[in-house]
């Protein structure tokens, strides 16, 4: 009963480190190249087992090696991998990465199996949903199918947390079937139209999620922490403070880490101390999956 669902993307990153980006008609010699497990979804199911959740994923790959690689990797992390379908047409989603040499990102994505996530397939798995203690979704799959799960998830009594990455426009009716939303500051201002620079424009945003009729709200505020508002508390929670390597997947560390502590029992503030470890140290480290860190990391570095 204290199991997590998470329904999300796979990807596999390809990233190219290149001296600056390509211009149109260019072509340039990088170095460093690596395919690395990404997409939300499945950095979320990662952080959440590493963690010490009880996980099972829902998603969908292609029929090719990278695929089932990366299935093989959810597994070893002891994820239940039985709503992991693999489609006969498409490939596994794929992002495209250059790393340039100042730091900086330019990513192209295209969502292949992941776009063909359906409310069909989400149905198929609702007895998953239905048993689950907490459903995780984002946005990386198509937004129906996202509906069709919270919309399973409410009728069924399992909680409904939505981290609404990468930022899009939603219905009204998907934000009501939402218990938990944790924006980062883009995706706030997006929902909200409020930008959300500080603790008293996070406070202004969050009154607008609950008027949408979401009673929590966790808007992530990148190094500064969390802001939270729930019927018990208005409250900004700070961070840890360490030299940021590599901020990818530090969202998706951080909601796989607090529903893990949730879920095992951690008390509200307790949880957002551990996720803001886990996240911590996800930003000290290079990658998406590769730098989420174990239970036993966290617990060491919260000492
Ligand atoms: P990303 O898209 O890079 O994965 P995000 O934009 O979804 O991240 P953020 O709001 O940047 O999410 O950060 C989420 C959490 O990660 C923060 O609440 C904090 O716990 C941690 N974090 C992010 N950046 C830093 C940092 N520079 N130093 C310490 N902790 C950080």
């Amino acid at each position: 009963m204290n199991r997590l669902v998470v329904l999300g993307s796979v990807n596999a990153d390809h990233v190219l480190r290149v001296p600056h980006f390509p211009r149109p008609g260019e072509t340039l010699t990088g170095h460093g190249y690596q395919v690395v497990p990404g997409g939300k979804g499945a950095n979320q199911a990662v952080a959440a087992a590493r963690l010490g959740a009880p996980v099972s994923f829902i998603a969908r790959i292609g029929d090719d090696a990278i695929g089932r690689q990366m299935q093989a990797g959810f597994a070893a992390d002891g994820i239940d991998v039985s709503a992991v379908e693999r489609d006969e047409a498409l490939p596994t989603g794929i992002a495209i990465i250059y790393v340039s040499d100042e730091g900086e990102n330019s990513i192209g994505i295209s969502a292949e199996a992941n776009g063909a996530l359906s409310p069909e397939m989400v149905k198929r798995h609702e007895s998953m949903i239905a048993d689950a203690h907490t459903l995780l979704l984002q946005l990386e799959v198509p937004l129906e199918s996202v509906f069709e799960a919270a919309r399973l998830a409410r009728a069924h009594g399992t909680r409904v947390v939505l981290n609404p990455a990468p930022a899009r426009p939603l219905s009204a009716e998907l934000l009501a079937l939402v218990d938990l939303i944790t924006p980062n500051q883009t995706e706030a201002e997006l929902l909200t139209g409020v930008p959300v620079t500080d603790e008293a424009s996070a406070r202004e945003a969050a009154a607008r999620f609950h008027q949408l009729g979401i009673q929590e709200v966790m808007i992530t505020l990148g190094a500064q922490g969390v802001y939270c508002s729930n019927p018990s508390q208005q409250v900004l929670i700070p961070g840890f403070r360490v030299t940021a390597v590599d901020t990818t997947a530090a969202g998706d560390t951080f909601n796989g880490a607090l529903l893990a502590a949730q879920l095992a029992g951690h008390d509200f503030h307790g949880a957002v101390r551990f996720a803001h470890g886990a996240a911590a140290l996800s930003v000290t480290r290079l990658g998406a999956q590769s730098s989420i860190p174990s239970e036993a990391e966290v617990e060491a570095f919260l000492l």
